[in-house]
């Protein structure tokens, strides 16, 4: 069961019930949902986890669905870490791991994030669900929806990949293509269903995607026997799942799981679209809109993310650092994890292996640094991207 007690702001501290449906908090932040953490440490030890199925469901006490009816589940999480020797060995780094989020329903960790978002929803009485994506989420949406027999409608921009308008389609999802970035999805959205009964699953303006995807440090930490490793890179867009195992780290260590020490923290961002990049270097907590994005990393095409501050306090923080890597080293990173991890990952997931040799050149990392990059998704949905590699 659930210990889900209450959502809180992370910048102004105002409380919310979780009876109710919220999107922000009235300052504008994005909320937390908070749990009973002392429950918990009495109740489930990292132990006990062990004999548990293998899905992101494991955390349930965590994870805000209070009843497991409501539980709407395609079998999401739990995904492999997988050792990269061959890799590793190429770059001097014999502890080097590969989270492969390809495995996840619809090829993507969004189907985390939407999971445990679609079956709250699903409890709190909610029937019509719309996103604004550059295509992985609102696929993840449509698919949930499906399951839950509830309605999707997603705004898509122009040049998403097929898969995604594929997937969305076949799902039944009420698909529209806008022409611009998704932050003009986003407006076209909040425009064209204002007055309706739709519920706005855009991410961080609702509070569950985050804890779905959160997991991801959960399953690290029990994946590697119950340490953390030396570092994370993580390719950021609206950094849902980078503030999410921040927060996981913070609820660990209440629960007295880990001590103080936390992964350094790596955001890799794509040049063509790097608002984070731009803001670390100035020094600023929050980030300005990037004009016009161009990558054919789709999920990196995030002008302005909401959670700005927290993506960069966060890194700041563990003391790591945002980068920026062309799409042309993404797509050479693709070619290159494929060839020795026999893997065939997407360009947003390889941009991490772009950041790593980055941050081996700078002198960041080396040695015998255990080192996690997050392969976001499976890079048979970006055949148009990848078909000037053959
Ligand atoms: C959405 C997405 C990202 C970015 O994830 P955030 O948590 O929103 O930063 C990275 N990779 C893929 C494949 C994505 O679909
Ligand atoms: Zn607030």
């Amino acid at each position: 069961m659930s210990f889900l007690t209450h959502l809180e702001c992370p910048r102004c501290s105002k409380r919310y019930s979780t009876k109710e449906v919220h999107n922000l908090c009235e300052c504008g932040s994005t909320l937390f949902a908070r749990y009973d953490l002392k429950r918990t440490s009495g109740t489930v030890s990292p132990q006990a986890l062990k004999s548990r199925a293998p899905d992101l469901w494991r955390y349930r006490e965590v994870l805000p669905v209070e009843s497991d009816e409501s539980i709407i589940s395609l079998g999401e999480g739990f995904t492999p870490l997988i050792h990269a020797r061959r890799l590793g060995d190429r770059l001097g780094l014999p502890n080097l791991y590969l989270k492969d989020e390809s495995q996840n329903p619809t090829g993507s960790f969004k189907a985390r994030g939407m999971a445990v978002a679609v079956s709250k929803a699903h409890e709190l009485g909610i029937r019509r669900l719309a996103v604004p994506s550059a295509g992985n989420a609102g696929g993840a949406m449509a698919a949930y929806a499906a399951k839950a027999g509830m309605e999707a409608a997603i705004f898509m921009p122009e040049g998403t990949p097929l898969a995604n308008r594929l997937e969305c389609a076949l799902h039944g999802a009420k698909t529209t293509v806008v022409a611009g970035s998704i932050k003009d999805c986003g407006r076209v959205m909040r425009e064209s269903l204002a007055g309706g009964d739709w519920f706005d699953l855009s991410t961080l303006r609702e509070p569950y995607r985050l804890e779905g995807k959160k997991t991801m440090a959960y399953e690290v930490f029990e994946q590697l026997d119950g340490r953390l490793p030396d570092a994370m890179i993580y390719p950021t867009g609206g950094g849902t799942g980078l503030i999410g195992m921040w927060k996981a780290f913070d609820e660990m260590q209440e629960l007295g799981w880990i001590s103080q020490r936390r992964p350094r923290m790596f955001s890799v961002q794509a040049q063509g679209c790097a608002p984070m990049v731009r803001a670390f270097a100035a020094g600023s907590v929050v980030a300005e809109e990037w004009e016009d994005p161009q990558t054919l990393a789709s999920g990196l095409r995030v002008p302005a993310a909401i959670g700005d501050f927290l993506i960069l306090r966060a890194v700041r923080t563990s003391r790591g650092t945002v980068l920026a890597v062309s799409d042309a080293d993404m797509l050479g990173a693709v070619r290159e994890i494929a060839e020795t991890e026999g893997m065939i990952t997407s360009p947003e997931g390889a941009a991490t292996l772009t950041g790593l040799k980055k941050l081996l050149a700078d002198g960041f990392l080396g040695g015998h640094e255990s080192v996690v990059l997050f392969l976001t998704a499976t890079g048979y949905k970006y055949t148009e991207a990848l078909e000037q590699l053959v």
